[in-house]
């Protein structure tokens, strides 16, 4: 059932051949188990650092403190990693200390989910000590040993917990979940990168709306104050997955309730770069604006937007306003191709008159000459058939005359 591509194949062979245990494990296992194509193919040894990286030539030290060597093979990476016992996790990947140890059962114990502890090689075949088929065929999320004692030693943990159960559709074993409810005060120990990282991918999954879950468990107020709040003005997560897979849009789905500087507010707390800052604050300001069917206005919310965040808007729109309004958003989207398709001026840099050529006409550089540009650019957006030279320079004479 497992299909191990070729390379990974290869080092666990050379690994073999030098007296070394190997095996893939953890998320490429239970992927390829549940028929899901695996992101990469980590791999777990008894060999030392420094013995793999004697027995490969081309190595990368991604993590050799915690007894990672990067093996490339065909400028692909695999990430081989000795058996290691942990200590407390520092920040959520990393243990604050790590032992290696030659057992594999004692790597095994060390992971989170018990679907998550398997190993696997052709020669041995699949290593599952927790129960980890039968998990996966269940459907569960259930913590490698005492849960309790796994989510006080990181409580990370927690969010990969949910994250898992909303990227896979399982649910929560009720002990590994009781758990997670009652160490969720620990939260408040993980940083907000990694918080965010597990939110981002949780929102980013099949099933956004089990980020209900961060809330009935009582863990959202160690995630911050903010956060909190926004659970309280969120009555319906069931619709944030019919959004596209974009970050900032399943952002907004789940934020579309809060003020936009309320919005942004969390968002920076949680240290989410900039554009998505950027695109959901403009999503959650204006979905509840509604568009006329009317070219020029159109033009107007067109104008103020980039193309891509247009559509965004309009496809945001059609996941969340009521019915009334969708027949509207039908004529609204055909007339913004129209628009697009006719090469309407939306933008003041594709206006027929610029600000140079204003000067060369003997006007003064300055505020009043900014004015007029944006009169002109609004009689465009109105008008696209004014957007010609001759025209534009004679209303820009005649506003001048106005203000002097
Ligand atoms: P994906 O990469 O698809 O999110 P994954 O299972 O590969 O899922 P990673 O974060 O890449 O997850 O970690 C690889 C493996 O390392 C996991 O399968 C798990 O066995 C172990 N692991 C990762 N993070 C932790 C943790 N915080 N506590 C215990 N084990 C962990
Ligand atoms: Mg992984």
């Amino acid at each position: 059932k497992i299909q191990v591509p070729d390379a990974a194949k290869r080092i666990i062979e050379q690994l073999n051949t030098n007296g070394f245990e190997a095996y893939v494990v953890g998320g490429c296992v239970r992927d390829s188990l549940l028929g899901r194509m695996p992101e990469d193919w980590d791999i777990t040894t008894s060999a030392k650092p420094e013995q793999v990286k004697e027995i490969f030539k081309r190595t990368v030290d991604t993590g050799i403190q915690h007894g990672t060597v990067t093996v490339l093979i065909d400028h692909e990476g695999y990430e081989v990693t000795t058996y290691r016992i942990d200590g407390e996790y520092e920040d959520g990947r990393h243990p604050k200390s790590v032992e290696f140890t030659g057992s594999l059962l004692e790597d095994l114990k060390r992971r989170d989910f018990t679907i998550n502890a398997m190993a696997y090689s052709d020669r041995e075949g699949l290593v599952d000590a927790f129960g980890g088929e039968m998990d996966l065929e269940r459907r569960t999320i259930r913590c490698v040993g005492n849960s309790l004692d796994r989510f006080t030693e990181d409580a990370l943990r927690i969010l990969r917990a949910i994250r898992f159960s909303a990227q896979l559709d399982f649910t929560l074993e009720e002990d590994t979940r009781a758990a997670i409810s009652l160490m969720a005060p620990n939260m408040g120990k993980v940083s907000k990168e990694r918080i965010q990282v597990e939110l981002t991918k949780l929102l980013l999954s099949g099933h956004p709306e089990r980020i209900k879950a961060v809330y009935d468990n009582g863990i959202a107020p160690y995630i911050s104050p903010h956060f909190k709040e926004a659970g309280r003005r969120l009555k319906e997560t069931e619709k944030i997955g019919n959004l596209p897979l974009k970050k900032h849009m399943r952002w907004s789905g789940f934020l579309r309730q809060e003020e936009p500087q309320d919005a942004v507010r969390i968002l920076k707390e949680l240290k989410l770069d900039n554009d998505t800052i950027h695109q959901t604050k403009t999503l959650v300001s204006f979905w509840k604006m509604e568009i006329p069917a009317d070219k020029p206005a159109i033009r107007h919310v067109m104008s103020g937007l980039s193309q891509e965040l247009f559509e965004d808007l309009l496809c945001f729109q059609k996941v969340f306003c009521p019915n009334p309004y969708q027949a509207q958003l039908t004529v609204v989207e055909q007339f913004s191709e129209e628009i697009l398709r006719a090469g309407d001026c939306i933008r003041l840099k594709d206006m027929a008159v610029t600000g140079r050529e204003l000067m060369d006409a003997g006007m003064k550089p300055g505020p009043e000459m900014g004015a007029v540009l944006n009169r002109l650019f609004q009689i465009v957006l109105n008008r696209p058939e004014c957007n010609n030279r001759e025209y534009l320079m004679k209303s820009a004479e005649h506003f001048l005359e106005e203000q002097a």
